[in-house]
C-alpha cells in the first residue's frame, strides 16, 4: 500500500477499525477513507454499492461488524447473523465489483469447531460442530471466509480473511452485561475499587482458557498481511488453497481466573473474585496456532499487563469523559 492509496477501513469506530485507523496513520497513510454508521448503513446495498462506486477504495479493511461478549452473543442471535450476513455481503461483493486491489476480510476464532484440538490450525475450519452460544455469529464469520474463497476462485479476486483472538484495548465498549470478558472485569473491579466492595463476580467456573492479544498489536498485524508482497499475499489467497484465511494471535492463552487476577493487580482491586457458575462458560479452550503468521515474519510486541495498563487508562478517560456515574458504550 503507498501512503497515498485510497484505504477504505470498514468499522473504524470500533475496538479493530480504530486500531487499524491509528496504525495507518502512525505509519504515514494519508489516503484514509472512514464513514461512521451514521454516514453509511452498511446493511443497505445501494448505499455501499454508492459509497463505492464513488470513492473507489484500492484497499478495504473489513472491520465493521456486530459483536459482543458471551451473553449478548446468547441474546441476540438474529442480529449477529443478519447484520453481519449483510455487512460482508455487500461490502465483499461491491470490493469485487468496483476491482479493489486488496480486501482483508476480519473475523475471529470462534469460528473453529468447539473441541477442535489446540492451538487451532487454519485447516481445522469446518471439521466439527461449533460452540452454540456463538454460533450464529460464528456461521455468519464463516460465511464470509466462504465469500472470500469463492471470489477469489471465481474472479480472481485477492480478498483474505484474517482470524485475530479474543481482542482488548482502547476504545472497548465497557458493558456490564453485552462486552467481552476483559472490557467488563475492568469496568467491574474499577467499580468494586470506588465503591469500596470487597468482591468482584466473574462468570462461568473461571476455568475456560482466552488467548489475548492488543487491539494495536492485531491492526499491525492486518497492515503487515494486506503489504504482503504479491508472491506470499497471492500464496494466501490462491484458487488452490483450501481456505484463504490466516489466524492472527499470541500463542499463549490463560484461564479465566488468572485474567481476572491480573486484571484485580492492574486495577487496584484488592477485594476476592467469585465465580457465577450460573453464567456460561461458552468453549473451553480457543488458543490459535499462528505458526503461518510467525513464519512470514510477524509476531505481538505487547505483554498481556502492559497492554491492559493502557487499556485501564483509556477507560478511565472515556469515564472522565462522561462523569463517573456514566460510562460511555459504544
Ligand atoms: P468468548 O471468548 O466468546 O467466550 O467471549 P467472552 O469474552 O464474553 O467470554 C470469555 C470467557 O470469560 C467466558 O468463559 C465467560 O464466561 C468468562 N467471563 C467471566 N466473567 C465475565 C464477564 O464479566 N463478562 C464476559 N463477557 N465474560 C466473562
Amino acid at each position: 500500500m503507498h501512503l497515498s492509496d485510497k484505504i477504505y477501513v470498514a468499522g473504524h469506530q470500533g475496538l479493530m477499525g480504530s486500531a487499524l485507523v491509528r496504525g495507518l496513520m502512525a505509519l504515514g497513510h494519508n489516503n484514509l477513507l472512514l464513514r461512521s454508521h451514521d454516514q453509511l448503513d452498511l446493511t443497505d446495498q445501494h448505499a455501499v454499492q454508492d459509497f463505492f462506486a464513488e470513492e473507489r477504495p484500492a484497499y478495504v479493511f473489513l472491520a465493521a461488524a456486530k459483536v459482543g461478549g458471551i451473553l449478548a452473543n446468547s441474546k441476540y442471535p438474529a442480529d449477529f447473523i443478519s447484520k453481519n450476513l449483510l455487512i460482508q455481503t455487500h461490502v465483499i461483493d461491491t470490493a469485487y465489483l468496483t476491482k479493489v486491489t486488496r480486501l482483508l476480510f476480519l473475523g475471529s476464532s470462534c469460528i473453529y469447531p468447539k473441541h477442535a484440538p489446540q492451538p487451532l490450525k487454519e485447516e481445522y475450519l469446518l471439521s466439527g460442530p461449533l460452540e452454540p452460544s456463538n454460533r450464529s455469529y460464528a456461521v455468519a464469520k464463516i460465511s464470509g471466509i466462504e465469500m472470500c474463497s469463492s471470489y477469489n476462485k471465481q474472479y480472481a479476486t485477492h480478498f483474505l480473511a484474517a482470524m485475530p483472538t479474543n481482542l482488548y484495548g482502547p476504545g472497548d465498549r465497557y458493558d456490564l452485561h453485552d462486552s467481552h470478558v476483559v472490557p467488563a472485569l475492568i469496568r467491574k473491579m474499577h467499580e468494586a475499587k470506588i465503591s469500596g466492595a470487597d468482591q468482584v463476580v466473574v462468570w462461568g467456573s473461571g476455568k475456560p482458557r482466552r488467548e489475548f492479544l492488543y487491539s494495536d498489536d492485531a491492526a499491525e498485524a492486518c497492515i503487515f498481511l494486506m503489504n504482503l508482497p504479491e508472491s506470499e499475499f497471492g500464496t494466501l489467497v490462491n484458487a488452490s488453497t483450501v481456505f484463504p484465511i490466516i489466524n492472527i494471535g499470541c500463542g499463549e492463552d490463560l484461564a479465566i481466573m488468572e485474567v481476572a487476577r491480573i486484571i484485580a493487580e492492574t486495577v487496584g482491586f484488592k477485594g476476592s473474585i467469585r465465580c457465577d457458575r450460573s453464567k456460561p462458560d461458552g468453549t473451553p479452550r480457543k488458543l490459535l496456532d499462528v505458526t503461518r503468521l510467525r513464519r512470514l515474519g510477524w509476531s505481538p510486541r505487547t505483554p498481556f499487563r502492559d497492554g491492559l495498563v493502557r487499556t485501564y487508562s483509556d477507560f478511565k478517560m472515556q469515564q472522565n469523559r462522561v462523569g463517573e456515574s456514566h460510562v460511555v458504550t459504544r
